[in-house]
């Protein structure tokens, strides 16, 4: 048994008993009174003194995404009650999820890079739970070993597929394509955002490969808005479709979506979580997130989304008229065409006459009470969007970023 004085002491080593320093937005500290009962609602952030801020920036994986809606935060804390087998769920949900957006199958993921690995994964070893064992190492195996993607496409994100053991091999023409096809080709992997940086765009790359009996993949992670993307991708006919959930679907940072033929969904699962020889076992999504992404996504397609763009424009407007008047600043609106598809404030200045780098500006941002995380940065530019804000915090944004670059222009 447990001495009391055992029992003291790792009581008192937990923060709330022990009183602990916090630190609050304006960085006065403060003491949390020991003994005190614990309180109905804890500020974590605050209790680790961690800095939280206000997101202009985006939906950026290492300022944790999106926030998730009230419906998914309802999903995660009521499915949390009970025990379920998880590919009953996961059938269930894919079924509902693929229904929802049309196509044949889909399963829920940890996030668009382990639908990536998975899709890669099922491609290689059909249903064969044998051969997902052997993954990395496809030496011998009689298992195909070559992925094909355009030069112009790379991303960090392709590291996702070489998990499974794959080489990729990097075309840039058409012509290209069609000769790096061979025997040992196991899939085509395209990255939507991409499509017109690459010489070969979505339909050319869908009638070589479907010619050749080549899966095609295609990595949608940030392509939604607009809604319709979900269904677009399938529907043109690739094999397989990789969203995250934690970016503008609203659902669980961890957790994203593979969409696509019943055949290589239900090949991706071999190499999913329960099963433990695998590559894929650490990417684990469990019953909350599971549910949580399904609900993402049908709360996602009842949104007024005309509405929530309205709200986005006259955010960014506000934003825009707050530093219009500055000489040597050009601030200008833009919408980025296939991923990140919202209104979005570009500015870039004369250094000569705006004195700050944009380095700078977003240190200053950042170092302000509320801290403000905007995008771009360098020498001359940031760029700032508002689809992550809460309703009113533009304001803040405006009335600081107008104050800063007002300051740097005198
Ligand atoms: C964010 C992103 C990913 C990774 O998505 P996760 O859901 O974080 O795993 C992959 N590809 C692209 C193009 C992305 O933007």
């Amino acid at each position: 048994m447990i001495s009391r004085r055992r029992l003291i002491q790792q009581l008192s080593a937990l923060p709330l008993m022990g009183g602990l320093m916090s630190f609050d937005l304006a960085g006065a500290s403060r003491l949390i009174q020991p003994g005190a009962t614990t309180p109905a609602t804890r500020n974590y952030f605050q209790e680790l003194g961690i800095r939280t801020f206000i997101n202009a920036a985006g939906t950026y994986t290492s300022m944790t995404g999106s926030l998730m809606t009230d419906e998914v935060k309802q999903a995660y804390l009521e499915t949390s009650e009970d025990f379920v087998d998880i590919d009953e769920l996961q059938d269930k949900v894919g079924e509902r999820i693929a229904s929802l957006l049309g196509c044949e199958a889909a399963t829920v993921t940890s996030g668009a890079s382990s639908a990536i690995t998975l899709g890669t994964a099922g491609v290689l070893t059909g249903t064969d739970p044998e051969k997902a064992k052997k993954l990395p190492h496809l030496q011998g195996t009689g298992m195909k070993t070559e992925v094909i993607m355009q030069r112009k496409h790379y991303i960090d994100y392709a590291h996702a597929m070489e998990n499974c053991g794959v080489k990729i091999v990097y075309v840039d023409t058409k012509d290209e394509l069609k000769k790096a096809i061979n025997r040992n080709t196991a899939m085509y992997y395209f990255v939507n955002f991409l499509n017109y940086e690459g010489q070969i765009q979505w339909e050319d790359v869908l009638e070589v490969c479907q010619a050749h009996k080549i899966p095609t993949m295609i990595d949608c992670a940030a392509d939604a808005p607009p809604a319709e993307s979900l269904s677009k991708y399938t529907d043109m006919g690739f094999d397989m479709v990789c969203f995250s959930g934690g970016k503008g679907l609203r659902g669980p940072q961890s957790a994203g979506v593979l969409l696509g033929k019943k055949k290589y969904i239900e090949a991706a699962r071999v190499s999913a979580p329960p099963r433990a020889n695998t590559v894929g076992r650490g990417m684990k999504v469990n019953k909350e997130e599971i549910v949580a992404m399904m609900v993402a996504i049908e709360s996602y397609l009842k949104r007024d989304h005309k509405k929530d763009w309205a709200l986005w424009e006259n955010q960014v407007n506000l934003i825009k008229k707050g530093v219009d008047d500055i000489p040597g600043l050009k601030a200008k609106i833009d919408v980025p065409v296939l991923a990140n598809v919202v209104p979005t404030l570009n500015l870039s200045w004369n250094t000569k006459q705006v004195k700050i780098s944009g380095d700078q500006l977003k240190e200053e941002m950042r170092k302000g009470h509320p801290s403000i995380e905007i995008a771009g940065g360098g020498k001359n530019s940031v760029s700032i969007t508002t689809w992550m804000l809460k309703p009113g915090q533009e304001r803040i944004v405006a009335s600081r970023l107008s104050e800063i670059l007002h300051q740097k222009s005198m």
